[in-house]
């Protein structure tokens, strides 16, 4: 099964998507974390990534869409992939349907997550995230800390700030997402498996119940 987590900086689409991967058994494929391994190893593509994401700017269609098709030919998403800020643009939505057809697959279901504006930067400037590449946990200090602080509960690395997660960068995150990304909403509406989810306090719902909502509507 190929499911999509689409949504704003900041709406939590990481933990949901992680949630998924625990509870279905089915891979998290997060173009983000590529990116932040591939800038930690200084790799090419990590060098040249790196000066887009620091700007807040998207990554080049023809680089992350390459990473994606190599990612999906591994054998642990052979049978399918929660894909994770993966297509954010409608040409990586096209190549993706084209990538998915060659192996007889197809996207099955579109998570979108909305988060009220005033909402996103105060989820962004409070987040912290697992600093071990393999675990990745991510936590809010106001909506979700870790039992001690600083420390991952999962697996007691030391807990960290994201380099784009400046307000100053998340005001360009959001204002790529809303003119790159956001059209894809409609588009996978017009395909007839997208579903919207809400993540915000005011309707006390976070990544969790959402998780937990979309198992039951996968069922
Ligand atoms: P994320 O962890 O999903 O918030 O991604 C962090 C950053 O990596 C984004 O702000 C982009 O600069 C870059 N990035 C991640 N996924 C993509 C993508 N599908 N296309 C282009 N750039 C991406």
């Amino acid at each position: 099964m190929i499911i999509i987590v689409l949504g704003a900086p900041g709406t939590g689409k990481g933990t949901v998507a992680g949630l998924l991967q625990e509870k279905l058994g089915i891979k998290q494929v997060s173009t983000g974390d590529i990116f932040r391994k591939n800038i930690k190893e200084r790799t090419e593509v990590g060098i040249l990534a790196e000066k887009y994401i620091t700007k807040g700017n998207l990554v080049p269609d023809d680089i992350t869409i390459k990473i994606v098709e190599e990612r999906l030919n591994e054998p642990d998403v052979i049978n399918g992939a929660i894909l994770d800020g993966f297509p954010r643009t409608i040409k990586q939505a096209e190549e993706l349907d084209k990538i998915l057809a060659v192996k007889g697959q197809k996207v099955d279901k579109v998570i979108n997550l909305t988060t009220p504006d005033e909402e996103i930067i105060e989820r962004i400037v409070n987040r912290r995230v697992c600093s071990n590449q393999e675990c990745k946990a991510i936590y809010n200090i106001l909506l979700n800390p870790p039992k001690i602080e600083g420390i991952c509960d999962k697996c007691g690395s030391e807990l960290v700030t994201r380099k784009d997660d400046t307000e100053e960068t998340v005001k360009a995150r959001l204002e790529t997402y809303f003119i790159e990304t956001n059209p894809l909403v409609e588009y996978y509406k017009n395909q007839g498996n997208l579903i919207t989810e809400l993540v915000s306090k005011s309707v006390n719902k976070l990544g969790k119940d959402v998780a937990n909502e979309v198992v039951q509507i996968l069922k």
